[in-house]
């Protein structure tokens, strides 16, 4: 069985057209923080599927009412029907989520992915404001679909377009995050008739940029960008797809930051078992869409919601998010470690909650590749991130115990010892 699942990946021209490199081999079972490949071999996962597994592999609470979801015959795809499901899941997340943080937004289900969400909001604050052009921000991930691609700051991927893609500026973020006079630039830019730009319809950001090289922005950049949001009757869309859902420590990511966007968009592990599913959180004033106007077979799966609802229980006491801030604590002091033991890699840490990497060097001098390379085959899975995949990423589920996260590191370590050697 091993041998043939390879030869089907491995055998570009017939079968597959493309297979993960980073993580050459077959994988068959995962549970919790692991993941066993077809040699038995195991593996400890700080990658999580791309942040869509906040709770784990095959959480036991989730697992068990999908399997009596199913045999009890419940409905497992309906369009946008009236579900059962569905209501209560509305039901909940107003409850748990959003009531305790004085947040009113109506949810909708844009799609079943992250690129799903974002492209409803371009679309509703383009409806909403009567103008096209979206701020982004240099190194930032929303999507592949065209529009959530225009505003992606990563050329290689842009290169998938064919295209050069329009009514989109983007703002350097790195830059821009920490430095108030920015938001004065941003304000003059947006004044200057000269500049070329119409008044745009919103900024979308991510506070912590998850593709873009864990950049976490600074509260009081994210209070002032809101600020600039409503003196220009902008949207502030935050795309919370990676850093939401409690990642960074609490459920949304811009909570400490005290700011109240106008469309929120969250993915991955809004569904927390690696289901997919898709809301946007809209203020209630922006909801303006006819019936049609924005549909789509698979949105609001329900065996998704099913398992979305079930997850919200690990919000209704903050006794969750407290274990992920003194987590966090410890992933900080690892990474802040390995910093010191190892000058030669010129590094930094980096980051919020379970969001946090190290960056090693720049450019060609950077080993992120080599270390993550070197740390799969030693039994991590963890990935780079950055444009120059400079930035090792940390993005483990929220559910990893201390002993997960320490054995995870010692590996870690090791395979940095073994590429500077
Ligand atoms: N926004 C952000 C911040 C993301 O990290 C991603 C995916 N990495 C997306 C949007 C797109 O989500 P999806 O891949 O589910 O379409």
């Amino acid at each position: 069985m091993e041998r043939k699942a390879m030869e089907i990946f491995e055998n570009h021209e017939s079968q597959v057209r493309s297979y993960s490199r980073s993580f050459p081999t077959v994988f068959e079972k995962a549970k919790g923080y692991k993941m066993w490949d077809t040699t038995g071999k195991e593996y400890i996962d700080f990658f999580a599927g791309a942040g869509a597994l906040n709770y784990g592999h095959n959480n036991e609470k989730v697992k068990k009412k999908i399997i009596e979801y199913i045999q009890e015959d419940g409905i497992a795809h309906s369009l946008d029907m009236g579900t059962v499901v569905r209501a209560k899941f509305l039901e909940r997340f107003t409850e748990v989520i959003l009531q305790p943080r004085n947040l009113n937004y109506k949810v909708m289900f844009p799609g079943p992915t992250g690129t799903n969400t974002v492209e409803s909001a371009l679309k509703i604050a383009r409806k909403v404001t009567g103008r096209q052009t979206i701020i982004s921000f240099t190194n930032a991930f929303h999507g592949m679909t065209l529009g959530s691609l225009s505003i992606t700051g990563n050329s290689t991927v842009r290169q998938g377009a064919g295209v050069p893609l329009t009514n989109t500026v983007a703002m350097p973020y790195d830059t821009f995050m920490q430095d108030h006079h920015s938001i004065e630039y941003l304000e003059r830019f947006l004044e200057d008739a000269g500049s070329g730009v119409d008044l745009p319809a919103a900024i979308i950001l991510e506070t912590v940029q998850g593709e873009g090289g864990i950049n976490a922005a600074s509260f009081e950049w994210l209070q002032a960008i809101e600020k600039l949001c409503h003196r220009y009757d902008m949207l502030l869309i935050i795309d919370d797809v990676q850093a939401g859902c409690g990642r960074t420590g609490t459920f949304f990511s811009f909570e400490p930051a005290g700011i109240t966007p106008d469309i929120v968009c969250l993915s991955k592990s809004i569904s927390g078992y690696g289901l997919p599913l898709a809301i946007t959180l809209i203020k209630p004033e922006y909801d303006i869409w006819a019936p049609g106007e924005h549909n789509g077979t698979f949105r609001g799966n329900n065996m998704a919601i099913l398992a979305a609802t079930e997850v919200l229980s690990y919000w209704e006491t903050d006794v969750f998010a407290k274990s992920v801030q003194e987590k966090s604590k410890m992933i900080k002091a690892r990474m802040e470690k390995i910093v010191e033991n190892y000058p030669e890699l010129q590094a930094t840490t980096r980051g919020r909650g379970f969001m946090q990497g190290i960056a090693c060097g720049k450019g060609k001098e950077t080993y992120g590749s080599e270390i993550c390379a070197k740390a799969f085959e030693k039994g991590l899975i963890i990935e780079t991130s950055g444009p120059d995949s400079e930035v090792v990423k940390f993005l483990g589920s929220l559910t990893i115990d201390e002993a997960g996260l320490d054995k995870g590191f010692d590996i870690l370590e090791e395979a940095i010892q073994e590429v500077l050697n």
